[in-house]
């Protein structure tokens, strides 16, 4: 409770001293054999403790709403960055951006979100939402409705964490997400033994068929890369491929590949 307090009391300096940075995980195409788009994580580089990894405020700032701040915040810095790439004549790759669940019910979160979007001139798809699969069990009529009024205006949403809890398949396939991320520990199972490869084979070709793609997360080894891609899977994520990095180092490493 006293860490808690700690990081709550925390905060607002934070943000006005622009203490939480963006870093940006390269997901890799797995059929075309390059990078293609990147997820932004949030960092805490406290001038006090160094750098905090999200595991640590995340959940804290989600139990006191505060997480609503903070996502919007780090989606404007997403949308300032790709504004001044494109700025710049770069050739831009959608860039994925995490919000918790809680947005769902904040009134006018579709409009806020949106108007960053317009702000900044992004224009559609570039800019992309992550939202995970515990979003499955709140209220799914208004899932739907925030997943359409997205879709309308051309923001894709990414299923994110699939697999980790117990969201039906076939629900989630009935709702107009674009991309399932399948969860890490699904992967870790796979490679360990043959009735959990079999799953996650068939759950990513029953994603296949329904017209949605598919992205492995946290591969980690030479063995797992193998298995993906024997498993048909459309894109991946992990440290085989590239760690989180800082804006800095994020162009060269996407268009070197
Ligand atoms: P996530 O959205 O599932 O993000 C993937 C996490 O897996 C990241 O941890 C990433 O660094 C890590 N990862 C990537 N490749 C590998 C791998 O090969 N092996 C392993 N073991 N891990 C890998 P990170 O950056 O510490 O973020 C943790 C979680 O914090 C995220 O999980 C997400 O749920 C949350 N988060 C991060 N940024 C934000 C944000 O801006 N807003 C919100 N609401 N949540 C965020
Ligand atoms: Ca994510
Ligand atoms: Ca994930």
């Amino acid at each position: 409770m006293v860490r808690q307090k700690e990081l709550e009391n925390h905060f607002e300096e934070a943000v006005s001293q622009r203490q939480f940075e963006v870093y940006y995980q390269p997901k890799y195409d797995v059929k075309g054999g390059r990078f293609y788009g990147a997820e932004a994580l949030v960092r805490w580089n406290s001038p006090v403790e160094g750098m905090i990894p999200p595991g640590v405020f995340v959940p804290v700032f989600e139990s006191n709403s505060m997480i609503i701040r903070l996502d919007e915040y780090i989606f404007e810095q997403v949308c300032r960055q790709i504004r001044q790439w494109l700025d710049r004549g770069f050739v831009v790759q959608p860039v994925s951006v995490n919000i918790s669940r809680l947005h769902l019910y904040q009134k006018g979160f579709v409009e806020r979100y949106l108007g960053l979007i317009r702000r900044w001139h992004v224009p559609p798809g570039l800019v992309e939402l992550e939202l995970t699969e515990t979003v499955m069990f709140d209220n799914e009529e208004l899932l739907g409705e925030t997943l359409q009024d997205f879709r309308r205006e051309g923001v894709p949403i990414l299923m994110d964490d699939f697999g980790s809890g117990f969201a039906n398949l076939d629900s989630v396939l009935a709702l107009p997400f674009k991309v399932l991320k399948i969860d890490k520990t699904l992967l870790d199972n796979a490679v360990e033994d043959e009735s959990a490869a079999a799953l996650y084979r068939s759950v990513v070709e029953m994603i296949g068929k329904q017209g949605l793609s598919t992205v492995a997360e946290g591969v980690e080894t030479a063995e797992q890369d193998r298995l993906i891609r024997s498993l048909g899977i459309d894109e991946a994520q992990g440290y085989f491929y590239a760690k989180p990095m800082p804006i800095e180092d994020i162009f060269a490493t996407i268009q070197g590949s």
